[in-house]
């Protein structure tokens, strides 16, 4: 089957690229690589399997063909890291939002399968530890960016589940958390990446806040091999997946396992999130998905350990 990856060559598109071509699918993916970047892809360019649309895709015109011609679509264009959601909330939102709304407009007029890359930013403020897919979102309030950019994900997921609920388009959200892996850019805020990079320099790896919140670090290769049995799957359709690791550590454990995995002699700083971010940034004290639902139904099980995944973001980047 062809798909149609959307942000294709971003840090999952183009592991998601691979997954599919390596499953012997074609693939076509498009990007205007507001964040993706031409080297992520550039070892497929040129398979016969594989095109490249260098194109935004709220451009209907472009993507009504590309969708026309595709068996599914996988949307994971969007806006993110939460840097880049505080210093351009408009860009977040627009992108979002018009275009969620162009890409399930256009596949419902091709009866076209759409998996929906969504987030763990839905959950906001929750302390219902572990995550369930039914638990309730905690917002904060809209003065402040950060919350931009869950609820547009979570505009996002309404409409697909509209879609499904009212026009019969089938559908298959999945909410990645804090997915980690080689390609990955700190440039928009991600930390891996980001003490990787201070360590492997000898810069100061610096932690926000008080370092005590945690998250759970999963590796890109589980989460797609996850998305693409969803994708396959009868019963995923209409519904909602939480997909990452149980493996939860702070941040400052994280900053302490990049040192000692990199052997680097970094010190690590400590920055007030108001100096990271803005005046009165949240941050999200754990969060940790329930992956049950997953496991039910795709028998997912994470393979890789954080140092697994650490140790190949750091050989990633002490290739390039
Ligand atoms: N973080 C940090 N130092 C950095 C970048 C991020 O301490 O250089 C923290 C951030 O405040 C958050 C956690 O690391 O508590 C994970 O941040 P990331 O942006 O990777 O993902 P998030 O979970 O916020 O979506």
């Amino acid at each position: 089957m062809k798909a149609l990856i959307t942000g294709g060559a971003g840090f999952i598109g183009s592991h998601l690229s691979e997954a599919l071509l390596t499953a012997g699918h074609q693939v076509v993916a498009i990007d205007d690589l507001s964040t993706g970047a031409e080297a992520n892809i550039r070892h497929l360019v040129g398979r016969p399997d594989f095109q490249f649309v260098l194109e935004t895709i709220t451009n209907e015109t472009v993507m009504d063909r590309l969708v026309s011609e595709c068996g599914i679509v996988y949307h994971l264009a969007a806006a993110v890291g939460v840097e880049l959601i505080v210093r351009d909330p408009v860009h977040t939102i627009e992108t979002n939002v018009l275009g969620t709304s162009a890409v399930l407009r256009i596949a419902n007029r091709y009866r076209r399968k759409v998996i929906l890359a969504s987030t763990s930013e839905i959950y906001g403020k929750s302390n219902a530890v572990p995550f369930r897919e039914d638990g309730d979102g905690v917002m904060g309030p809209t003065t402040r960016s950060r919350w931009a950019y869950a609820n547009s994900k979570a505009m996002d997921e309404f409409l697909a589940l509209a879609y499904h609920k009212q026009r019969g388009l089938p559908v298959v959200i999945c909410r990645f958390f804090n997915t980690i892996g080689p390609r990955q850019t700190g440039r928009y805020g991600m930390v891996a990446p980001r003490f990787v990079h201070q360590a492997l320099a000898g810069e100061p790896l610096t932690v926000y806040g008080d370092g005590q919140q945690s998250r759970c670090f999963a590796d890109v290769l589980d989460v797609v091999g996850a998305v693409l049995k969803l994708a396959e799957h009868p019963r995923a359709v209409g519904e909602v997946f939480n997909l990452g690791s149980t493996e939860e550590i702070t941040i400052m454990d994280l900053a302490r396992r990049v040192i000692a995995l990199t052997g680097s002699a970094s010190p690590i700083v400590m920055v007030p999130y108001e100096q990271a971010y803005e005046p009165g940034f949240e941050d999200m004290h754990r969060r940790v998905p329930d992956i049950t639902r997953a496991q039910e139904l795709i028998g997912y099980r994470p393979r890789y350990s954080l140092d697994d995944t650490l140790r190949r973001i750091i050989v990633h980047f002490r290739e390039n």
